[in-house]
């Protein structure tokens, strides 16, 4: 049973995690003398940022209109939506290895798709495949491990091993691991990125001198490149690498090259921003061959495959639209992954499959999200599904660049609410998601219930934004302070968890995670101030608990596939502890 201390235990070690240095000596890094010397503090990693943008200039979270307290579900990219009828096979698709019961097929208006010739359960996992290549957001690099891309809590959970503190790279101080293991599984992609990394620090510390030119810890923020930039570095040295030993591309590159580009459609401006991220990825790239503290002159492309600029631009504009957010197992937006064959999926936004993370970001799973029929097509969706139609169709024409003609899109009037309130909830949904909400400001707490009450007495609990509030009071309360916060934390998951239920498709992986979080909340020992004292209120809290835990369990299973993945495992751990502790006060009565 999770007592009220291990919250609160848990919480604060987020924001004190000790930091040790990894023996560079280890993994065939050079020795620093300097390095261990960072704070030990670290700025607590913003649970929001959304990480869909794959942007290469800058490293600002892109403001979308989902929020932190809307789970993210990996939302990748590819041609357009629609039904697709009838279908043909290509012959130039079979570069892609499958399941044997799917299959990619094309039909007018849809392109590409994954179809399934046997009949899916819910719950199954449809493609079980590892990402071309996945990188943290710079926000989660000093929190999250760059090798199997868990927290070192939940690689504890994992690991059933103590939690363990987070280890620096000692060579390039910007990348982080949970074990000596995951840095050496790591290092052959890691070492010409840390080598840049050396090269860009060099650079930031010889303009900072008059600062004291000293790093502290999450300092990376301020030198390192983007997610999108250490991608396409990791995706070309990888290339590069294999070209060196057999003269010739990959296989793989096959599928890369093989991506939607849309470059033929792309407006002049959008030609002109790519060309200005080329030079940054050149100059990037170069910084691997240089020596520590060079400036070095852009690579020449030739070296790395590239015979013309047309097809670095082709490159860039088709992992704009292919690549998918890294998300952590609790479906938090960490970072970004890039998987040619899962980006096949075609969108609608009932989808009957999502991809997820369920174990960390080494495994990239499609689940079936609900039973599907042999010859029906595999649809993902790009976005949240719980926003209003018109924000949904906004970002897949920015984004994905297609109208989206699924019957949720084609049909009713307008979804979009209005109203003071509603503008002042968008305003804290937006600080959220950009890490600047203050959770321990008691204001915060009073301007979100000051809201809530009115609009879910004229909105629905499914309605945006309602349903990202009702989560992100619980959020803001967790771990509560109080019995009145606890009650009211409580009191909104079920709220959020019935609204949820309109929203998404039966076996989506966020209606597990609210149930999770809310018997969690059930489960937690109040401390004794709180008073419950008897063991009859010990056992009316328990009770729902154990069912809304089971409920939980099940829901996970269904949106991760078998075991529910790390939450789904978190879980079950705790459901067996209430049941324990509930058994006990029966037989005491
Ligand atoms: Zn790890
Ligand atoms: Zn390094
Ligand atoms: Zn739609």
């Amino acid at each position: 049973m999770i007592s009220f201390s291990d919250l609160k235990a848990a919480r604060e070690a987020r924001h004190h995690r000790p930091i040790t240095v990894l023996d560079g000596a280890e993994t065939g890094h050079a020795s620093s003398s300097t390095a261990g010397s960072g704070d030990p503090s670290i700025a607590e990693p913003s649970s929001c940022a959304c990480t869909r943008a794959f942007n290469l200039v800058s490293n600002a979270a892109f403001a979308s209109t989902s929020t932190s307290a809307s789970a993210s579900i990996s939302t990748p990219s590819s041609t357009t939506p629609a039904p697709p009828k009838p279908t043909s096979i290509d012959p130039r698709d079979t570069i892609y290895t499958l399941p044997p019961f799917l299959q990619v097929r094309r039909s007018e208006g849809s392109g590409r798709g994954i179809y399934t010739t046997k009949r899916i359960k819910a719950g199954s996992v449809l493609l079980l495949s590892t990402p071309r290549v996945a990188v943290l957001s710079t926000s989660q690099l000093s929190s999250t491990c760059s090798g199997c891309f868990l927290t070192p809590q939940e690689s504890a959970l994992k690991s059933g091993q103590p939690v363990q503190g987070i280890k620096r790279c000692q060579a390039c101080r910007a990348t982080y691991y949970c074990s000596i293991a995951c840095q050496r599984n790591d290092w052959k992609e890691h070492k010409p990125e840390c080598q840049a990394h050396k090269v860009l620090r060099g650079a930031w510390e010889a303009r900072h001198s008059g600062e004291n030119g000293k790093l502290h810890v999450g300092e990376e923020k301020k030198w390192v490149m983007s997610e999108a930039v250490r991608g396409l570095g990791r995706l070309i040295w990888a290339r590069k690498r294999e070209r060196e030993v057999s003269g010739k591309d990959p296989d793989w590159w096959a599928e890369i090259e093989a991506m939607e580009s849309h470059v033929e459609t792309l407006p002049v401006a959008e030609v002109m921003r790519f060309g200005r991220e080329i030079q940054i990825l050149r100059q990037y790239l170069s910084c691997a061959d240089a020596a520590s503290g060079d400036r070095p002159d852009p690579a020449d492309m030739v070296d790395y495959g590239f015979t013309s600029s047309g097809q670095l631009l082709n490159l860039i504009s088709a992992l704009t639209i292919n690549s998918f957010t890294l998300s952590s197992p609790s479906l938090s937006p960490i970072g970004l992954a890039m998987s040619p064959i899962t980006a096949l999926f075609n969108h609608s936004c009932r989808p009957n499959a999502v991809v997820v993370f369920p174990n960390g970001g080494g495994e990239m799973n499609v689940v079936a999200i609900s039973d599907i029929e042999p010859g029906q097509e595999i649809l993902t969706s790009y976005i949240d599904v719980s926003l209003p139609r018109e924000f949904r169709r906004k970002e897949l024409k920015d984004r994905y660049g297609f109208e989206c003609d699924c019957p949720l899109c084609k049909t009713g009037g307008s979804e979009l609410p209005v109203g003071p309130d509603v503008d002042e909830g968008m305003e804290l949904l937006r600080k959220e998601e950009e890490g600047t909400l203050d959770h321990t400001d008691l204001d915060t707490r009073r301007r979100l219930s000051s809201i809530i009450i009115p609009l879910t007495r004229r909105l629905s609990n499914s309605s945006h934004p309602v349903l990202a509030l009702l989560r992100l009071q619980a959020l803001v309360l967790t771990p509560p302070t109080s019995f009145r916060s606890h009650t009211l934390a409580i009191t909104s998951l079920a709220q959020a968890y019935s609204g949820a239920q309109m929203v998404y498709p039966p076996g989506h992986p966020t209606l597990g995670m609210i149930l999770a979080e809310w018997g969690k909340l059930l489960a937690m020992e109040s401390p004794p101030e709180w008073g419950e004292t008897n063991k009859v209120e010990m056992m009316r809290r328990l009770e729902p608990a154990v069912l809304v835990l089971r409920r939980a369990g099940m829901m996970l299973e269904m949106g991760f596939g078998a075991g529910g993945g790390l939450v789904g495992k978190e879980v079950e751990g705790l459901r067996r502890g209430c049941e324990g502790e509930l058994q006990l006060l029966r037989m005491a009565q």
